[in-house]
């Protein structure tokens, strides 16, 4: 049997209880202990370098190969994940978004997430759409949306959840959205920058990361579906991270990158060629699946950490 190469993906890492948002959606700090051990004792570990080296075809494994990756660029990544990864010797990616990191904005998708974690959601989706109505009195709230596709988008969320989401992420003018949020946001849980300031990481807590062994990549400039750019404002996107990168944070010999969203829908050929041609040396998926060597450097799969057995 080939070695095969298993990348997981993981976003909210925390010690849910005892935050002030014990409904986020995420996993427990002590779940994640658990699955570091699982994981050790059935894998190799890889590091970006050895899973390079494996996806082309220059090192073979014994085993087959693990990868842990890190999407948003959470405080959590600092706080959590990394003194364990540490503790068992392993490498994590992490990815950053990097208006984020440069000047503490908060990006719709998270905003959302708070939101929905402090009000039930028929609560929630009720203010928003009265947000929506009072602010443009013309538009119908559209509720049009393929539920297939929304399911597939969310896998773990109730269908009413999973179709507002994808409403809110792909349907919705991003103006109109991004305003009636606010206002949401700001009324419910307060000032927006403030509350980034304690979600994300900043510039100093990836540098220390970076010191102690961890590879840091980007996850865009600001969190849009890439495939919905066009072509120049995706290039000013991509350029504004990848600069945001290499002047906030230490050298590294490889950039890793990672798509928003990550379904084979958010990103196209134009993405990823624009990808290649900053240097950057492969990008993430969301789709689900094994690698193998040969395999597309720019379409790489990933597993859910959900998916893996503790
Ligand atoms: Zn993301």
């Amino acid at each position: 049997m080939n070695p095969s190469l298993r990348v997981v993906m993981y976003h909210y890492v925390r010690d849910l209880p005892n935050t002030g948002f014990p409904r986020i959606k995420g996993m427990l700090t002590s779940e994640f202990r658990r699955q570091l051990a699982h994981l050790r004792a059935s894998y190799e570990m890889a590091t970006l370098e050895s899973a390079l080296d494996y996806l082309q075809g220059v090192y073979t494994p014994r085993r087959d190969l693990c990868l842990l990756t890190f999407d948003d660029g959470l405080k959590d990544h600092y706080t959590d994940v990394t003194p364990l990864l540490l503790d068992h010797d392993i490498q994590g990616m992490f990815f950053l978004i990097t208006s984020c990191l440069h000047d503490g904005q908060m990006v719709p998708v998270h905003m959302n997430h708070f939101l929905m974690a402090t009000l039930d959601f028929p609560e929630y989706r009720q203010a928003f759409l009265d947000g929506l109505t009072n602010m443009s009195p013309d538009s119908k709230p559209l509720m049009e949306v393929d539920e297939a596709l929304a399911q597939r988008t969310y896998r773990w969320d109730a269908p009413d959840v999973a179709a507002f989401k994808y409403l809110f992420n792909f349907v919705l003018d991003d103006h109109l959205r991004d305003s009636v949020l606010k206002n949401l946001f700001t009324e419910k849980l307060g000032d927006v920058r403030t509350f980034g300031r304690e979600l994300y990481l900043n510039a100093a807590e990836a540098r220390k990361m970076q010191a102690a062994g961890m590879i840091l990549g980007g996850h865009s400039h600001r969190h849009k579906p890439l495939s919905s750019l066009s072509d120049d404002e995706l290039e000013t996107d991509l350029k504004t991270c990848h600069q945001i990168l290499l002047e906030s944070l230490y050298p590294q010999p490889f950039w890793p990158f990672c798509y928003p969203y990550g379904k084979q829908d958010s990103f196209t050929a134009e993405t990823s060629r624009q990808l290649q041609q900053l240097g950057f040396c492969c990008s993430f998926s969301t789709e689900i699946g094994l690698n193998m060597t040969g395999g597309h450097l720019f379409e790489l799969r990933r597993l859910d950490c959900k998916d893996v057995s503790m």
